[in-house]
C-alpha cells in the first residue's frame, strides 16, 4: 500500500523544484512507486508492463533480489572509501568483467555514467594515438557532457554551444532510412572519404553503438564496422563501441553487440544495464592504451565504489543464472516475428527491425516515402499506456517505437504487448 504524497503533489514538486528542461512521458504523466521483475506499479497498485526498462537500464528485472542482497550486504560492511585503498569489490569485478570480454580488452574502468565513460574512451583514444580527431556518425546518441554532445547526431540534444570540438559525422549506416540500404562496405567508404578530406589523414577513434539507442533501434548496415575498422586503424586510430544500450546479452545472438558484427574494439563502453539501476558504468580496453592514461594521475571519487562494484557483480551472475541472453534470443525472435505478421496487416508499420530484446518498430504515414508518423507514434503510446504498457520511443522524428524490457520478458508478455499494439493500431 503506497502511503507517500499523491500524484497531484509530485508534480507540483517537480515543476517547482526540478529543471524545466526534464520532461516526462504521456500527457498524464503515469507516477510509478515499484517495481518487481518486468512490471511497474503505480501509487495505486495498477500493474503496467515495462517494455522500456527505465530507458534500456533495468537488465536482469526490477529488484532482482540477487542484486539487492549483494547491495544490501555490502552497505552493511563498507560503503565508500575510494581507491586509495584496496578492496576486493572492485578487483574481484574487474576480473569478472573483463572475463566476459573477448582478446585483449582485460584492463577496467569504473564511472558513473555513460557520459562520463564515453569521456573516458576519447580521452584515452587521444593520448594513446597522439591524435585529436573523432568520426562518430549521424543519428547517434554517446551522451550529454561537452565531448559526448559535440560526438551526439541528433540536434534534438545539442545545446547551442560550442562542444567537443573534432568530430566528423559519417553517414549513417541505416538499412531502413540510408542511402545504400544494407550495404555496409559502401557506408565505410564514406569514413574513408571524411578522413581524407575533413581530418588531418589520422584520426584519434571511430565511435558507435552497435544498434543505436535513442536513435531508434537502428542497427548496423552488414559488413560495417569490419570495413571501418580497417580503415580507421589504418588512419593511426582506435574503435570505440558503445555498449551502453546494446551489450549484456541484450541482443540475444551474441553478449556484446559488436560480435553481431564479428569484429572486436580496442576500447569499449558500458552503462545502464550493466548495474540494473545501480549509477554503474565502466571502459574495458587493453593494457598498452590503458598505459597512456598512467602518465598522470586519474582518479573518479565514486567511480568503482564497493556497493555497486557488489551490485555489478551480482547482474553479471543473475544474466549467467537467469540465462538471459537465451532469453532475449527466444523471446526477441518470437517478439521479432509477431511485429512483423503485424507489418503485414498495418501500413503504418515500416519496419521492424533489432535483435533480441533491443527491437524498434517504425511507423510511417506511407511506405514509398517512409514520411515519419510521429503524432501518430505518440497518440498510439498514450493508448498503449492505457492498455497497461509501457514503451518507449525515439528516433530523429520520434517515431520509432523502442520495445527494450527487463530481460526475463517472457513469452506471454510478448503477445500481450503485440495484441496490445494491434489493438491501438486498429483503432487509429
Ligand atoms: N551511450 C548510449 C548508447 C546511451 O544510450 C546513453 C544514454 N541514453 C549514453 C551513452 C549516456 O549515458 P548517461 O545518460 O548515463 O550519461
Amino acid at each position: 500500500q503506497y502511503t507517500g504524497p499523491s500524484k497531484e503533489e509530485v508534480r507540483h514538486l517537480r515543476q517547482t523544484f526540478l529543471s524545466p528542461a526534464i520532461t516526462h512521458h504521456f500527457k498524464d504523466p503515469v507516477m510509478i512507486v515499484e517495481g518487481k521483475q518486468q512490471y511497474l506499479y503505480d501509487e495505486t497498485g495498477r500493474r503496467y508492463l515495462d517494455a522500456f526498462a527505465g530507458i534500456v537500464t533495468v537488465s536482469v528485472g526490477h529488484c532482482h533480489p540477487k542484486v539487492l542482497r549483494a547491495i544490501e550486504d555490502q552497505n552493511k560492511l563498507l560503503q565508500h572509501t575510494t581507491t586509495i585503498y584496496l578492496n576486493p569489490q572492485i578487483a574481484q569485478y574487474a576480473k569478472e568483467l573483463t572475463d566476459r570480454m573477448p582478446g585483449n580488452l582485460k584492463v577496467a574502468y569504473f564511472v558513473n555514467s555513460g557520459s562520463e565513460a564515453n569521456d573516458l574512451a576519447v580521452l584515452m583514444a587521444r593520448l594513446h594515438t597522439g591524435n585529436y580527431d573523432l568520426v562518430t556518425l549521424r543519428n547517434c546518441y554517446h551522451g550529454l557532457s561537452e565531448t559526448t554532445m559535440g560526438m551526439m547526431g541528433n540536434s534534438g540534444w545539442r545545446q547551442p554551444v560550442p562542444c567537443g570540438m573534432g568530430v566528423r559525422h559519417a553517414l549513417n549506416p541505416d538499412p531502413y532510412r540510408g542511402a545504400f540500404g544494407n550495404d555496409g562496405p559502401r557506408y565505410a567508404e564514406d569514413v574513408n572519404d571524411l578522413i581524407q578530406s575533413a581530418t588531418c589523414g589520422q584520426v584519434a577513434a571511430f565511435c558507435a553503438e552497435t544498434i543505436q539507442g535513442v536513435g531508434g533501434a537502428v542497427p548496423l548496415a552488414d559488413g560495417y564496422l569490419p570495413a571501418v575498422y580497417e580503415m580507421v586503424r589504418a588512419a593511426g586510430g582506435v574503435t570505440i563501441a558503445d555498449e551502453v544500450q546494446s551489450g549484456f546479452g541484450r541482443t540475444g545472438s551474441a553478449y556484446w553487440g559488436f560480435q553481431n558484427q564479428e569484429v572486436t574494439p580496442d576500447i569499449v563502453t558500458m552503462a545502464k544495464g550493466i548495474g540494473n539501476g545501480l549509477p554503474l558504468a565502466a571502459v574495458v580496453t587493453t593494457p598498452e592504451i590503458a598505459r597512456s592514461l598512467a602518465t598522470r594521475s586519474h582518479l573518479n571519487t565514486f567511480g568503482g565504489n564497493p556497493v555497486c562494484c557488489a551490485g555489478g557483480r551480482a547482474v553479471l551472475q543473475a544474466i549467467d543464472e537467469d540465462r538471459c541472453q537465451e532469453n532475449s534470443a527466444k523471446v526477441g525472435g518470437y517478439m521479432k516475428g509477431q511485429l512483423q505478421q503485424l507489418q503485414q496487416r498495418h501500413d503504418i508499420i515500416g519496419d521492424v527491425r533489432g535483435q533480441g530484446l533491443m527491437l524498434g518498430i517504425d511507423m510511417v504515414k506511407d511506405r514509398n516515402s517512409k514520411a515519419p508518423a510521429t503524432a501518430e507514434t505518440a497518440h498510439v503510446m498514450e493508448r498503449l499506456k492505457e492498455l497497461g504498457i509501457l514503451i518507449g520511443k525515439g528516433g530523429l522524428r520520434g517515431n520509432v517505437f523502442r520495445i527494450k524490457p527487463p530481460m526475463c520478458f517472457n513469452m506471454q508478455d510478448a503477445d500481450f504487448l503485440v495484441e496490445a499494439l494491434d489493438t491501438a493500431l486498429c483503432e487509429l
